[in-house]
């Protein structure tokens, strides 16, 4: 029996374009019958059926697969039915627009985005941290991104979730008991260890906020702004690091006036690359305008990497520029050129290069250091390399983690006091439990049950 029951909904679930197979996908608390009756034969849960899909008045519109699944083992917990067709946008319109004209008896009516997902949720069969892997999986742009939705998808970050709203709850309960019994309030922290108890999670906690945090990484990626004077050759290094011929290229200075974004993967991890115009005084309107805008960038990057000519390190308007940084980014010094240096950078240099402050020397044009570029920005992402991040995250996550974290440190507080206040423990402790339970949505506001779901695809 669905705990939620509602309107039969209808989508194309496959992508819009041409494909060799295009599905069709209908959920709906009771659709049996009506599944039935539209097929013209009775059908057996979960086997496909081959037959013709015909209209109202027996014209052919196509022929492929249904497939019937009786609720609440489906997708969405619902009766949901599926046909598989051939993927022309214009036969998959028409199976789609009789399917609506014969389902008006029974309401049905087009899905919103998300909306089989969000039944799925609203039926239990996903929490709502797997609902957002779902999402999460088609959205994946990298191998190690598709493999950590997939992780988060079957519940592997909801399982560890669980297990810390487990132990928090299981502290609330001796918590909850002993208020019960005032006059036991003041041996109640040695009595049952709750100091140490506490201490636990929360580190439990920090470990799984660690991996959390790399999940979003892979997630969401890292915004690098290239900044630099003109022709000390962002553009050549945005093409050298994305492999093909993003951005213009010419010895002419001030080319790149407008900023032009390429997102590229190291080791799976997605940055968004934004290439800018060259910082300097100039009297051509356009460019200016390209200039402002580059700052603009500047100011929203999350890392700003500054490419300066090897050949003149010392430049005084490049001081100018460091200058002009805004606080608090950090930023990544490159000396680029270095193939026209009269003498290669020493070893000593190319080591230098691996602490952490020290300038980079590469060529965007031989592919000289290139490497070690990638790897400080890995390291600035906050990604250790060779690590596979369990489970993707998103940033509402990652908050939930550090606001839960931040109430376990406050009854940490109160404990540590001699004049400890057991209902403000207790609290704490409650809020804490709260900010994980809105991970996987027991606890969810229908606003963020709504913005969740409405940017998933139709169909799904
Ligand atoms: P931007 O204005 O900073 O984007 O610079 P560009 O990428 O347009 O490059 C300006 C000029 O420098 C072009 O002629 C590039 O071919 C040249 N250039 C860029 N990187 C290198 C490099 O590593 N070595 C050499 N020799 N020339 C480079
Ligand atoms: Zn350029």
């Amino acid at each position: 029996m669905s705990a939620f029951s509602a309107d039969p909904i209808i989508a194309i679930a496959t992508a819009p374009g041409r494909g060799g197979i295009g599905v069709i996908r209908v959920s709906g608390p009771d659709l049996r019958a009506w599944a039935e009756a539209l097929c013209a034969q009775p059908l057996q849960p979960r086997h496909a059926h081959y037959l013709p899909f015909r209209d109202r008045r027996g014209e052919t519109l196509d022929e492929g697969l249904a497939l019937f699944f009786p609720g609440p083992h489906s997708y969405t917990g619902e009766d949901v039915l599926e046909l598989q067709g051939h993927g022309g946008p214009a036969v998959l319109r028409r199976v789609l627009e009789d399917c609506l004209a014969r389902g008006a008896a029974i309401g049905l009516r087009l899905a919103q985005p998300g909306e089989f997902t969000q039944r799925a949720f609203l039926n239990d069969r996903l929490d709502l941290a797997q609902a957002e892997a779902v999402a999460d999986l088609i959205e994946a742009s990298s191998t190690a991104a598709a493999r950590s939705a997939m992780a988060s998808l079957s519940g592997a970050f909801s399982a560890e979730v669980d297990a810390l709203s487990e132990r928090i709850v299981q502290l609330r309960m001796l918590v909850e008991a002993t208020l019960d019994f005032p006059e036991e309030e003041i041996d109640f922290l040695e009595k049952y260890q709750a100091a140490d108890r506490l201490g636990a999670v929360t580190a439990a906690l920090a470990g799984v906020l660690r991996t959390a945090r790399q999940g979003l990484v892979l997630r969401e990626g890292l915004h690098v702004v290239l900044a630099g004077q003109p022709n000390v050759g962002k553009s050549s290094l945005l093409n050298a690091l994305a492999g093909e011929d993003v951005a213009i290229v010419t010895p002419i200075a001030g080319t790149t006036r407008d900023r032009v974004v390429q997102q590229i993967h190291i080791d799976g991890i997605p940055l968004h690359i934004v290439d800018t115009a060259g910082l300097r005084e100039t009297e051509d309107t356009v460019e200016r305008i390209g200039i402002e805008r580059s700052w603009a960038e500047i100011a929203r990057a999350q890392v700003i990497l500054h490419l300066q000519d090897a050949r003149h390190p010392d430049d005084p308007l490049d001081a100018e520029i460091v200058q002009r940084l805004p606080d608090g980014v950090p930023v990544l010094r490159v000396w680029n050129k270095v193939d026209l240096l009269p003498s290669p950078p020493s070893s000593s240099d190319v080591v230098a290069a691996t602490a952490d402050d020290a300038p980079l020397h590469i060529s965007a044009h031989t592919g000289a250091g290139l490497d070690a570029l990638r790897a400080r920005l890995l390291a600035i992402a906050g990604w250790t390399p060779g690590t596979e991040s369990p489970w993707l995250a998103r940033e509402r996550h990652v908050h939930a983690l550090e606001a839960a974290r931040a109430h376990l440190q406050a009854a940490a507080g109160h404990a540590a006091h001699s004049d400890q206040v057991l209902d403000l423990f207790a609290e704490e402790l409650r809020l804490a439990h709260e900010a994980l339970c809105g991970i996987t949505g027991q606890f969810t506001s229908d606003d963020l049950l709504g913005e969740i779901f409405s940017r998933f695809c139709i169909g799904k």
